[in-house]
């Protein structure tokens, strides 16, 4: 499919129109896997053509026809899931256990999930508010949507912005990032499989500052939804003010992973190590900064060691690798740099802090690393680096764990840690970010919400309160009294 082109516009796959390409590379080789061709403005202008053309017609379809065709995409999604897992563990050198059993069945259930959810929009009940009037609620798509995606969770972060979208009524342009184009690709191609109309899911690969910020500024686009960095975010929000479009940004993260005293330690550690490692670190409510009540601190941070020792670095497509490498060099080389700095203002590296020699020398492997005696205020505790690297820190009352927790700009997810039921109750009202954990962190549903508080964003990601974001809300007012002079004329015109 890819040599038809990495572009699919109303249907089908196609060239972008800019002169270079782009290597995407399997980060745990180096190996070239495909040259992908680039798009431009011009190739935004098609997209976004065949997507307004396409949103008459798919935003009346009905709720039913919405969900038949997004059932039908699932089923067609899990007749290649091993197809996804490969692909996405080559293009982002994810382990393949993760890509079987958390990226590709996720993202298939998150459209099953949006299948049923088309049809069960929600809004006030209609009535007679003020006597004299039927007010009634409707929900409407917002038109065409503009999407920008990571290279975290390509296919996932693809699936979360496309579903709540067109299970809405709109029509979408989704931009991956362009280290990562193969699974978004695959899932338009499905899409039209499935037998969603031409024109409903486009894909433009591209650079980010041409094709993302065409996408954005485009007239035709009515909305925009971005995951991704907060300093990208912002620029977004600034070029989307010229045409006053909605903006829904999913951003950076910094959770904080909060250990009381009473917690069993057993579980905190292994918690710890799974939180901050998934993915190699690489994602967004990943667990950067554990704050660890003096007690705990010491056995806290020999049994992070102890775990984190045991994890097996390797080939991703090796189903027994627990952890591969990062998605390019030159994230790797960003990583390392964040750990060396810490070891110039005094850290002390307990586990890792390098990257392995050997035959993984060759692709973009950075070992498990646990960083301990730095300032709350350090480079390393105060923002994202996005690698397999967990910070920990000491605190002394219930108050400071908290306080602590929140002293970053950033507010996407959180995990409090405690067998008390008020502790972990007060941690999850004080805790400011968009989702907390009690006991466990990471695990995600797509009937529950995801999204940031504060630098990590706004709006939400996932289950209903979705179409929050990809719907707009009219009110429709009907005269009940069916006189030509209606009471509150008087107050222009006349007396009662
Ligand atoms: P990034 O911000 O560099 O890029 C994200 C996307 O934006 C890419 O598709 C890129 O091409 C595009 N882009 C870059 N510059 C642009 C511009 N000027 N205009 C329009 N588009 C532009 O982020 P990344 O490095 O790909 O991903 C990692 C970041 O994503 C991390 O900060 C991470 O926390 C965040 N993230 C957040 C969530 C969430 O749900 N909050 C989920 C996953 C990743």
């Amino acid at each position: 499919m890819l040599e038809q082109g990495h572009q699919y516009v109303d249907g089908g796959f196609r060239r972008g129109s800019h002169d270079g390409t782009h290597d995407v590379v399997n980060p745990a080789t180096g190996e070239v896997l495909t040259r992908a061709d680039l798009a431009t403005p011009d190739d935004v202008d098609a997209a976004v053509a065949a997507a307004t053309r396409a949103q008459a017609e798919w935003g009346r379809a009905t709720p039913g026809e919405r969900a038949a065709a997004l059932t039908s995409l699932a089923a067609v999604m899990s007749e290649r899931a091993e197809e996804y897992a490969q692909a996405e563990t080559a293009q982002a050198g994810k382990p393949i256990k993760l890509a079987r059993e958390f990226d590709v069945p996720g993202s298939i259930d998150n459209v099953s999930f949006y299948a049923g959810a088309a049809r069960n929009l929600e809004g006030r009940a209609s009535a007679e508010y003020d006597g004299a009037h039927t007010s009634v609620i409707r929900r409407e798509p917002v038109g065409v949507v503009a999407s920008i995606a990571p290279w975290n969770y390509p296919l996932q972060m693809a699936v979360w912005k496309v579903m709540p979208a067109i299970a809405a009524g709109n029509t979408i342009v989704l931009k991956p990032a362009e280290i990562t184009p193969i699974t978004s690709l695959m899932l338009a191609e499905d899409c039209t499989r499935a037998g969603l109309p031409n024109g409903v899911v486009n894909v433009l690969n591209g650079p980010g500052r041409v094709v993302g910020e065409a996408m954005v500024a485009h007239p035709g686009v009515r909305m925009t939804s971005f995951t991704g960095s907060t300093p990208v975010g912002q620029r977004i929000m600034e070029l989307a003010s010229g045409t006053v479009k909605r903006v829904h940004l999913e951003l950076g993260g910094k959770a904080p992973f909060v250990v009381f005293d009473d917690a069993d330690l057993d579980a905190a550690v292994q918690g710890a190590v799974a939180g901050a490692l998934i993915n190699t670190g690489q994602d967004c409510t990943a667990a950067t900064r554990a704050y660890v009540q003096r007690p705990l601190y010491d056995a806290f941070v020999q049994g992070v060691a102890d775990v984190m020792r045991t994890v097996r670095l390797g080939d991703p497509t090796d189903p027994s690798t627990d952890q591969g490498p990062l998605v390019s060099v030159k994230q790797r080389d960003s990583v390392a740099g964040y750990v060396e700095r810490a070891r110039g203002y005094g850290a002390k590296v307990v586990v890792g802090g390098r990257a392995p020699d050997g035959e993984l020398a060759k692709g973009a492997y950075y070992e498990p690393t646990l960083v301990i005696d730095v300032a709350q205020d350090s480079e390393i505790v105060q923002q994202e680096l996005f690698g397999p690297v967990l910070v920990v820190l000491p605190f002394d009352t219930d108050d400071e764990g908290i306080a602590l927790a929140n002293d970053t700009p950033f507010g996407l997810a959180a995990s409090a840690w405690s067998r008390d039921t008020f502790r972990t109750l007060r941690a999850s009202r004080e805790i400011q970010a968009g989702c907390v954990w009690i006991n466990d962190h990471i695990p995600i549903i797509s009937e529950m919400p995801h999204g940031g508080y504060k630098a990590s964003g706004f709006g939400k990601d996932m289950s209903q309160y979705s179409f929050d974001e990809y719907t707009q809300v009219k009110h429709v007012s009907f005269d009940i009294t069916g006189e030509p002079r209606k009471d509150w004329h008087r107050t222009i015109f006349g007396d009662r």
